[in-house]
């Protein structure tokens, strides 16, 4: 079901980063505050959309607490109590900010961008 599983999981707390290592050899780092504003929840994804996100608090870009969801998802429990965000394999490695990823996320974007719809 999902395309992507960790080989390792461990969190950073000096450095303030969790860090993945995937079955396919793959290495992410990402750091907390990035994985809050990546948090998947329904709220959160909403008010990403919107073009005023809620200001967000130091506290809530701490990590509490990290919970396995059965085996296919981390729950992250932040700072200001935020415990919603379910972070499931696949979206973890689809957000991963390396630079490897972060271009090919930029070439997906610019070819969306190229061709909206259908070619003709
Ligand atoms: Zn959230
Ligand atoms: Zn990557």
């Amino acid at each position: 079901m999902y395309k992507h599983s960790p080989q390792r999981v461990r969190v950073d707390y000096p450095r303030q980063v969790l860090v993945i290592d995937w079955t396919d050899g793959h290495h992410s780092e990402y750091p907390f505050r990035y994985l809050r504003e990546q948090c998947p929840c329904a709220a959160c994804v909403k008010d990403r959309s919107q073009n005023t996100p809620k200001i967000l608090l130091d506290v809530a870009f701490r990590l509490d607490g990290i919970a396995p969801v059965g085996n296919y998802a981390l729950n992250l429990i932040w700072g200001d109590g935020h415990a919603h965000g379910i972070y499931n394999w696949d979206y973890l490695r689809d957000i991963c900010p390396c630079p490897e990823c972060t271009a090919a996320r930029e070439a997906r974007a610019a070819q969306e961008a190229a061709s909206p719809g259908e070619e003709t």
